[in-house]
């Protein structure tokens, strides 16, 4: 049964707004990204001094770096800077240190050390870098922890063009710091001599371009995790875009709560009912579909040991927890997934973490790796619940940009994006 429909049988409620957005036919042309910055892959960097961003913010513990996933996406545009000829600077952050203060836990070493091993070279770290930088073509060194600089944060247009003073051509690679407007990515496109998008970037706008601007459809969101709060912009900007929106994991609880539905000790939002309410609204005015679990999975706590009980909506409990989705609406999105022409994938549908509220997650994560729809996922749970089930290898294109990721689907104009664009009609 639609949501909608639902919504309209069990809550009796007036809408208080019903957005007249048509859907499909909101346009934002800010994100029409095709060919519009200038590639790395267009210029000529043999001999010349190239700096480039990346985002290596990897996380490392006692000294070792438990997931390189960052550091692989980042590896080929280095390996084509070198063997291109360039004299390669390569300047990234971790963490959030203290600006003009040396720490050596928020240190790059770790990092140094990994791009030694796989560049087969040795990467100095450079501490003091602001004055400039001695390298040759063919070299490549990595910079002290940009966020330690005075002014990064800031985006001070001061530190900014001491970064472009120590090169002729920028690159932008870092997708996952593009939403954010700091020296060492908005400041310095703007004053550098050459500014372009590095491969990772370029490739990442472009998946994200395919999905938003021309689709095969149906086009297909799932939007699950924790709280429609966090995501409530993302709702709104997918809803007039998808064909198919399918709602989540606690921000679930909180559309089936909007429904008039128990959900019992669930998380759910209850100031965001009237939010949710309106959603539904929304989708019903578009004609986009927005199903709600006809099954779920609840436990008496949320805990891994906590016993799994499936049951109707109609039949939860006060005392009960809403963890998962149930096996029918499981195998009913599944179908929707497989009839897809493209899958944008944020989110899990239950709490994964725990074997027994991960089989919903499960079942939509081989659905999607299985399907014939162009398929991008991103956000670091959906990575991880990708990596649980063995699929990320099967996904169309897998995002390294969280924030990044989430701000591009909401509509938002990336800071470091728009100024690419911006340095391209100079
Ligand atoms: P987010 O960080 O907002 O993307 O949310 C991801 C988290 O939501 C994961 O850690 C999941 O365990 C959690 N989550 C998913 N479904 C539920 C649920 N029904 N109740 C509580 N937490 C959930």
């Amino acid at each position: 049964m639609r949501a909608v429909e639902l919504l309209g049988a069990r809550s009796g409620q007036a809408f208080i707004e019903v957005w007249i957005i048509c859907c499909h036919q909101v346009t934002f042309p800010h994100q029409d990204l095709s060919m519009s910055f200038l590639r790395m892959s267009n210029c000529d960097l043999h001999n010349r001094r190239v700096l480039i961003r990346e985002d290596l913010n990897v996380p490392i513990e006692n000294g070792r770096i438990t997931s390189t996933q960052r550091l692989a996406a980042a590896l080929p545009t280095l390996q084509k800077a070198r063997d291109a000829g360039a004299a390669v600077m390569v300047l990234a952050h971790r963490g959030r240190p203290r600006e003009g203060v040396f720490a050596a836990s928020e240190s790059l070493a770790p990092v140094a050390a990994w791009l030694s091993r796989e560049l087969a070279q040795p990467v100095p770290l450079l501490r003091d870098y602001l004055d400039g930088v001695t390298v040759q073509p063919g070299a490549v060194v990595l910079l002290e922890n940009c966020r330690m600089n005075i002014g990064e944060k800031a985006d001070d247009p001061a530190l900014a063009r001491r970064y472009a003073a120590l090169c002729e051509i920028f690159v932008m690679d870092a997708f996952g710091t593009a939403h954010r407007a700091q020296a060492s990515t908005h400041g310095v496109i703007q004053v550098a001599p050459t500014a372009c998008a590095g491969p990772l970037l370029a490739a990442e706008l472009d998946a994200l371009g395919r999905v938003l601007q021309a689709p095969a459809r149906p086009l297909l969101a799932i939007v699950g995790g924790s709280k429609v709060s966090t995501k409530l912009t993302l709702l709104r900007n997918l809803l007039t875009k998808v064909d198919q929106l399918i709602v989540g994991g606690g921000i679930a609880n909180t559309f089936i709560a909007a429904m008039g539905y128990e959900v019992g000790a669930s998380l759910y939002e209850p100031d965001l009912l009237d939010a949710a309410r309106q959603i539904l609204a929304q989708a019903q005015a578009c004609g986009t579909a927005l199903p709600i679990p006809s099954d779920v999975v609840v436990a008496p706590a949320f805990s891994a040991e906590a016993t799994p009980t499936v049951k109707r909506l109609e039949a939860i409990k006060s005392t009960e927890m809403i963890l998962d989705i149930g096996p029918q609406t499981a195998a009913d999105y599944a179908k929707r997934i497989a009839a897809a022409g493209t899958v944008v994938w944020n989110g899990p549908v239950g709490v994964f973490e725990f074997d027994a509220f991960g089989k919903g997650t499960e079942v939509l994560a081989q659905a999607i790796a299985g399907a014939k729809a162009f398929s991008i996922a991103g956000g670091g749970d959906t990575l991880a619940a990708a990596d649980k089930y063995g699929i990320a290898e099967r996904i169309d294109y897998v995002s390294t940009g969280g924030g990044a990721f989430l701000e591009f689907l909401e509509g938002k104009t990336l800071p470091a994006v728009a100024a690419l664009e911006s340095r391209a009609k100079d």
